[in-house]
């Protein structure tokens, strides 16, 4: 059990209403606000998770389409660029094919100038040429002098459609080549002698030097590299004879674009004109020139007269591969190696014989007509050297398309000596030529991915399907055309809606992390809000619920109060205290109740007043009748007391004299009596009063004691006096008449009681107490008689007794002078054996002892018992 501390009942009410409204007030006020609290948490987590479900669910399903567009589109791209390639490679072989008409058409010729430069005149072709280009301002590249762009007049318009051509009306200005001129097909035509000298020779004295040779020596063909007189010889009538590219190497030392860095770079001077041409990279460079012969015999009435050859410009085979681009653009009036999309063409050996950068072209050293080696990797290269040995004779003896892989390194040295032409079967660091070799060697065509040169690229590869001369032999026929192609560029188009649709979800992540941010905001604010006012309302509810409980506890403490002290007014004496009663409620009952107690008790009151007063009168009656009575007694009875002593004495004759004195001795015992109750009489109205004053006591006790020694003798007792064994007695100031009348009264029934033994009386001192002792070893008083015997008229009725001439009083008033003294009387006694009476009254009279004061009231009435 919890103790709790006394409390006024207001405090009382206003706890337990704080604890039945307050505390359940705070709490739900607290749960609420911890409800709302989650509640706000939670929705800010779910809108979080469900947002970002969303943007998973979008961005997965943008990953999906834009994965399967780019598959889709890399498909279709594959399948054009597979398809350009072999519709370029066709074109190649229908173009060569058109060679061999002419070859056979010129064998017919008369072998004569005329005749020839006719012929010749007719053979010309489209040739296209790139504008001006210059260095960048800044050096860092080359850009076009006069940047193309199409006359938008050009392109057929959406617009203008008809209805039923508007749909995805798709239009593009003319393909732009480049600056279109017409070319000779032919750099030479020549009619040669059985002996290998030539009869006659027309030339483009820009690339060959004019005059007739003797080719059936090297040094006098086309930069010393050919050899094609033994297979002439060889050919029967009607037989063709077609060489492979021949033209002088052209190298360069920097790889990419020839800039002034570039070449500072390479360690060389800045002279672009003296470098191999390279599109884009290298516009001002110098070009490959090469020729592709072919050649028959002259045939006149069945006999070989000689050889008719047509030395091919190569720039017109070039021109199938330089243009086109495997991109939405189509064509490129310049090529461009950077991008990674462009077209090359090998020949039947996988000989670069057509590509974007001349240098990478095969050709010879035109000093010696023998081939410059072309790049190799750095262990061929390494080998080679090793070995000693021209790359001629090095190269008969080694396996082509050996260990090819990428992760080969290409030959440094070479690349400081600027020895770059591409053999496939030797470029051991770019393994694609072994995938190209494998997709043509049978003829056919086909692509894969590779990535090269960083880029991720689809290369293409499809045979030229020319099967004249030695090209017979081979099932891929002339040789192959390859597309590079950026990966990247096919599906541009899915990888910028991929990246849209990435952005679209950034935005639109960022545009939720905002809205769920001012979402949390508005919670939290709100949360505040509701904080606040629940605390506010709270706070308010609870001062109010605080306020009533003080105004019901006042009101109920108030009324209580006022009841209260109502009833302490009518308990301290104010009788005609009523509560004024208003309320209909139970304190209006409760007050009602009290005003009807209060009425019954003042109604008691007054009838015990009244029988108080009549029983006080009565009293008074009896005991002014008895004060009178006794009093109109004592002054017969003196006189009766007088005449009988004087009787007594005047009598001679015994018998008369004993009567006298039976009556003078009745009369004594009837004053004693008349006195003892004219004494009860004043004790009772009250007054009696007491005089304090010094007593001697030894001299006191020992006159008190004298005055019975006569009647103890005269029964033959022993009376003895015993004081102060223990020392001196102190000062008693007590009222000696009083006193003295107990003690009298006491010894006086031990004597009158006792008729054998002794009679002893004691005094002493005990703390601020004197005690008196009375003992006899009379009859004993029996123990249930003895509280009666202190009653008004008490003695214990035995004949013995009233023998003794009892009249029952002695002892009333002895217990009533021992009060009015400030003492008491009590007693020990044992039939048979005697009894002790003991008296115990104060040394000094008590200041609260109203009665024994100084003798304020009326005098004693100086009765003095004396019997
Ligand atoms: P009485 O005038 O009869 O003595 P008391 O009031 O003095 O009246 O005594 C009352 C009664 O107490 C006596 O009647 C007596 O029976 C008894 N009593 C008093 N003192 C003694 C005593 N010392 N021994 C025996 N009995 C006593």
């Amino acid at each position: 059990m919890i103790k709790i501390p006394a409390l006024r009942l207001r405090a009382k009410l206003v706890l337990i209403f704080v604890a039945i409204k307050v505390l359940p007030l705070v709490l739900l006020a607290a749960l609420a606000w911890s409800a709302a609290h989650r509640l706000g948490h939670a929705l800010g987590q779910r809108a979080a998770v469900m947002a970002d479900n969303m943007a998973g669910s979008i961005r997965e399903v943008g990953d999906k389409a834009t994965q399967d567009a780019i598959v889709a589109l890399d498909d279709r791209s594959r399948e054009a660029i597979e398809r350009l390639t072999t519709d370029t490679a066709l074109a190649v072989a229908a173009f060569l094919h058109e060679r061999d008409r002419d070859l056979q058409a010129a064998a017919l010729l008369e072998p004569n100038e005329a005749g020839y430069r006719n012929f010749l005149r007719h053979r010309t072709r489209d040739y296209y040429r790139h504008g001006e280009w210059k260095l960048k301002a800044d050096g860092s590249g080359w850009e076009p002098a006069v940047p193309h762009s199409p006359d938008p007049a050009s392109i057929a318009r959406a617009g203008e459609a008809l209805p039923d051509n508007a749909k995805s009306f798709h239009a593009r200005p003319p393909e732009y080549r480049g600056e279109r001129s017409e070319r000779p097909l032919y750099l030479e035509m020549s009619f040669i002698g059985l002996d290998g000298q030539e009869k006659l020779r027309i030339v483009d004295g820009e690339v060959m030097r004019p005059g007739l040779r003797n080719v059936s020596r090297r040094e006098n063909t086309f930069v010393r590299a050919e050899t094609f007189w033994p297979e002439l010889r060889r050919l029967r009538p009607g037989e063709i004879y077609v060489s492979e590219v021949i033209g002088a190497y052209v190298g360069s030392h920097v790889i990419g674009p020839y800039t002034p860095q570039a070449a500072e770079k390479a360690g060389i001077a800045f002279e672009p004109q003296k470098s191999a041409y390279a599109g884009t990279e290298n516009p001002l460079g110098q070009r490959f020139r090469g020729i592709v012969r072919w050649a028959m015999p002259v045939v006149r009435s069945g006999r070989i007269t000689g050889y008719v050859s047509l030395a091919l410009d190569h720039d017109h085979l070039r021109q199938f591969t330089e243009r086109i681009l495997p991109t939405e653009a189509r064509y490129t009036p310049i090529i461009d190696a950077i991008g990674g999309n462009y077209a090359f063409m090998w020949d039947h050996k996988s000989r670069a014989i057509a590509h974007p950068r001349d240098y990478m072209i095969v050709g010879y050293d035109p000093a010696s007509g023998e081939q410059v080696p072309p790049w190799l990797d750095e262990e061929l290269y390494g080998e080679w050297k090793a070995s000693g040995q021209p790359w001629a004779e090095f190269s008969a003896g080694i396996k082509p398309f050996r260990d090819q892989s990428l992760k080969r390194r290409p030959a440094a040295a070479m690349l400081t000596a600027g020895m770059l032409g591409l053999d496939c079967r030797y470029l051991n660091f770019s393994p694609q030529c072994a995938g190209w070799n494998q997709l043509t060697e049978q003829g056919g065509s086909g692509s894969f991915e590779i990535f090269f040169t960083g880029l991720q690229k689809l290369t293409t590869a499809a045979a030229i399907p020319y099967y004249t001369g030695q090209y017979a032999d081979s099932p891929r026929g002339f040789g192959f055309i390859t597309i590079g192609a950026n990966v990247d560029d096919f599906h541009r188009a899915a990888t910028d809606s991929a990246r849209q649709i990435g952005l679209t979800i950034e935005q639109k992540n960022e545009a939720f992390r905002k809205e769920r941010q001012d979402m949390l905001q508005m919670v939290e604010n709100s949360m505040q809000r509701m904080t606040v006012e629940l605390a506010s309302s709270t706070f308010v509810m609870v001062l109010l619920v605080i306020g009533i409980a003080f105004w019901m506890a006042s009101f109920l403490a108030g009324h209580i109060g006022a009841l209260v002290e109502g009833i302490r007014r009518f308990a301290s004496g104010d009788r005609k205290q009523r509560f004024d009663v208003r309320s209909r409620d139970e304190m209006g009952d409760l007050a009602r109740a009290l005003n009807s107690m209060a009425e019954t008790v003042d109604d008691s009151f007054l009838r015990s007043e009244e029988a108080r007063q009549r029983a006080e009168d009565a009293s008074r009656m009896k005991s002014d009748f008895l004060a009178s009575v006794s009093h109109e007694l004592r002054t017969p009875l003196n006189g009766i007391l007088g005449f009988a002593d004087l009787l007594a004495m005047d009598l001679k004759d015994v018998e008369q004299r004993d009567q006298a004195l039976t009556i003078r001795n009745s009369g004594k015992h009837l004053l004693g009596v008349v006195n003892d109750l004219l004494d009860l009489a004043k004790i009772e109205s009250g007054k009696m009063t007491v005089h304090a004053e010094p007593i001697d006591l030894p001299a006191f006790v020992a006159d008190v004691v004298r005055g019975h020694r006569a009647h103890a003798a005269g029964k033959g007792l022993e009376l003895l006096l015993d004081m102060a064994r223990q020392g001196p007695l102190p000062v008693l100031e007590s009222d000696a008449l009083r006193l003295r009348q107990i003690l009298n009264n006491l010894i006086n029934n031990a004597i009158k009681y006792t008729d054998h033994g002794q009679v002893s009386v004691q005094l002493e001192a005990e703390g601020t107490d004197l005690v008196f002792q009375v003992r006899d070893t009379g009859c004993g008083i029996a123990a249930e008689d003895q509280e009666a015997i202190f009653d008004r008229f008490g003695g214990v009725g035995s004949k013995v007794q009233r023998d003794k001439g009892g009249s029952g009083l002695g002892l009333s008033l002895v217990r009533k002078l021992a009060g009015l003294l400030g003492g008491r009387v009590s007693l020990v006694s044992e039939p048979g054996r005697g009894s002790l009476f003991t008296l115990r009254i104060p040394l000094q009279p008590r200041a609260d002892e109203g009665t024994l004061g100084d003798g304020a009231g009326p005098e004693p009435s100086g009765s003095d018992s004396d019997k």
